[in-house]
């Protein structure tokens, strides 16, 4: 389903500039912006990914990942084809780098995305996610007003660049975030993402000012964003601008795409984790085997509140989100 989009100027004869996400695409009659499902027809930008969700399903909250909101609970999730980032490693390049290839995309509606929600009583909400949110602006907004109008919660997992004006406009409509921190260089972002930091940066300040929960990933790729300065530097960021309490989800990576550099060791991802724990109270370890970072400790009397086993999940927390133990204030749950 090919739908008007939001964000652009006209910017010359037979050409339109797109004003979604940092990159400011130039597009000329009948071509696409650099993610490869926004294009420009008879002068119109247009989305190519209203409406073609190429995941859609129930998964664990925990899985996108969020920790520190509703602990345990089921998700829908929806995603499209496309990403405004080229990462060379990236851990979804089917999904993301795929384009306008529609084969294997179910056809389905907003609403019709409300309704599958409603069919599982204890699911939460929706989340959007799998590939890059931004690139399906249109679709992503759509859904979350019907969610918002039906009392339910809304997330977007995503990499941050997105210009300023769309995520104001849309923030209203999400309750929370999961915002991947790649790197802490510009260097990294430009070399092996096709994009830059400071947007992302710029993003994270205005997520935490308008205080929405927020969770940060950030993806460890053995010897090139694992530098301890860099990593330290990024820690001190988070906890000034963000605060100590910011959760910070330190997670595995394994060869995919175009990238043959192993998979992060265990030993990397816990001294690293050590590392966080010293800046930020909340740090987890994902996509790894060993027993580090996995249970939510209170931070003031360091009982566990949560335990997980992969995505089995017993909560000891009150109601409100304090520490049975202490009554600690651990996270919002409202
Ligand atoms: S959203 Fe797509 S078309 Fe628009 S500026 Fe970004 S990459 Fe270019």
């Amino acid at each position: 389903m090919v739908e008007p989009a939001k964000y652009y100027e006209n910017s010359g004869p037979g050409k339109i500039r797109c004003l979604l996400c940092p990159h400011f695409c130039t597009i000329k009659k009948d071509d696409y912006g650099k993610c490869r499902v926004r294009k420009n027809e008879k002068d119109v930008l247009v989305t190519d990914v209203y409406g073609q969700a190429k995941g859609l399903s129930f998964d664990p909250i925990e899985k996108k990942p969020l920790y520190h909101f509703f602990p345990g609970t089921q998700i829908l999730s929806l995603g499209t084809p496309g990403c405004n980032m080229q990462c060379f490693f990236c851990q979804n390049w089917n999904m993301s780098q795929s384009g306008i290839d529609k084969s294997g995309n179910k056809q389905v509606l907003p609403a019709e995305i409300l309704t599958i929600s409603k069919s599982e009583p204890k699911n939460l909400g929706i989340a959007f996610t799998y590939s890059e949110p931004t690139i399906f602006y249109e679709y992503m907004y759509d859904t979350a007003i019907l969610f918002k109008e039906n009392g339910l919660k809304t997330c977007m997992i995503s990499n941050g660049f997105i210009n300023e004006k769309p995520l104001l406009d849309l923030i209203p409509l999400i309750d929370a975030f999961n915002i991947d921190l790649k790197a802490f260089t510009n260097s990294f972002y430009k070399k092996y993402t096709k994009s830059s930091l400071k947007p992302v940066l710029n993003s994270l300040e205005i997520i935490r000012t308008k205080k929405r929960h927020l969770e940060l990933s950030f993806l460890v790729i053995p010897g090139l964003n694992d530098n301890m300065d860099s990593f330290k530097e990024m820690l001190c960021w988070i906890s000034d601008k963000s605060g100590k309490e910011t959760v910070l989800h330190i997670s595995r990576y394994f060869p995919k795409y175009k990238s043959n550099i192993p998979a992060t060791s265990n030993q990397k991802l816990e001294e690293l984790f050590d590392i966080a724990k010293e800046k930020l109270d909340y740090v987890y370890i994902g996509n790894y085997s060993g027993e580090k970072g996995q249970n939510t400790i209170c931070s003031n009397c360091n009982s566990i509140q949560i335990s997980r086993n992969y995505y089995n999940t017993m909560v000891y927390l009150s109601v409100d989100g304090k520490c049975s133990k202490c009554g600690y204030k651990i996270m919002n749950m409202m």
